[in-house]
C-alpha cells in the first residue's frame, strides 16, 4: 500500500516499515522520518545566467536535481548555494 504526499514522493509499507518511496516507481528511498535527500540521484547545474539578470554574478549559486535512483524521475529541485547542505525535507507520520 501507497499513499502520494507530493507529486512525486508516496509513503509505502515494506518489511522494514513505513518508508518514503519514489511515486512512480515506489523503489523506497529512506526510511520515514530520516531525510531522502542524500539517497537520491542528485545533479547540480549552475544557476549563472539561467534566470537572466539576477543570477548573472551568482556563480556559486547552483539549481540541484534529485532523481529516483531506480527510474528517473524527477522528485525534487531546489536552488542553493553550491557550499550549502541540502535543504532536508524529513516526512513523520
Ligand atoms: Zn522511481
Amino acid at each position: 500500500m501507497s499513499a502520494a504526499f507530493s507529486g512525486s514522493l508516496a509513503i509505502v509499507d515494506t518489511d522494514d516499515g513505513q518508508m518514503i518511496a519514489c511515486q512512480s516507481c515506489e523503489r523506497p528511498l529512506v526510511a520515514t522520518g530520516q531525510p531522502w535527500k542524500p539517497n537520491a540521484a542528485v545533479k547540480e547545474l549552475p544557476m549563472h545566467g539561467a534566470g537572466g539578470g539576477a543570477y548573472e554574478s551568482a556563480d556559486h549559486v547552483v539549481l540541484r536535481q534529485f532523481y529516483c535512483p531506480g527510474c528517473g524521475a524527477l522528485l525534487d529541485t531546489e536552488t542553493a548555494m553550491s557550499d550549502d547542505p541540502f535543504l532536508n525535507d524529513v516526512i513523520n507520520v
